[in-house]
């Protein structure tokens, strides 16, 4: 975890020196690899979170809080996984699903995957 933590870091402090140079291609991957490091730490704590819950139910007592804890740190990396695809719409003419997260064309009035209206 730790190890990719700074992985990524390195990778998009590099990143970010080249883009100073107007590479549009090069911030739009190191937006991808934000976002994938954001969605690898998700299932992390997605999966701490059902270890929690499963303990629970097991009846090892588990703090209320930790389990509400968690599920906020969670919160806060969807919304800056969106935050960030927000960004990359911007810089690819772009848009994704609010719902499913899937591209959707330009033109296109519902999600081609879920049918999510677009607004
Ligand atoms: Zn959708």
């Amino acid at each position: 975890m730790e190890f990719f933590n700074k992985l990524g870091q390195k990778v998009s402090e590099g990143s970010r020196v080249l883009s100073d140079t107007t590479d549009k291609l090069l911030e739009i991957a190191d937006n991808k690899l934000a976002i994938n490091r954001l969605e690898a730490e998700i299932d992390e704590i997605k999966m701490l979170i059902g270890e929690l819950v499963f303990k629970n139910y097991l009846g090892k007592s588990v703090p209320p809080a930790l389990i509400q804890e968690k599920c906020e740190e969670l919160e806060r990396l969807f919304q800056e996984v969106a935050r960030i695809r927000g960004r990359l719409v911007q810089m690819k003419g772009v848009t994704y699903c609010r719902r499913c997260g899937s591209q959707v064309r330009g033109g296109d009035s519902s999600c081609q995957t879920c049918g999510y209206p677009i607004v």
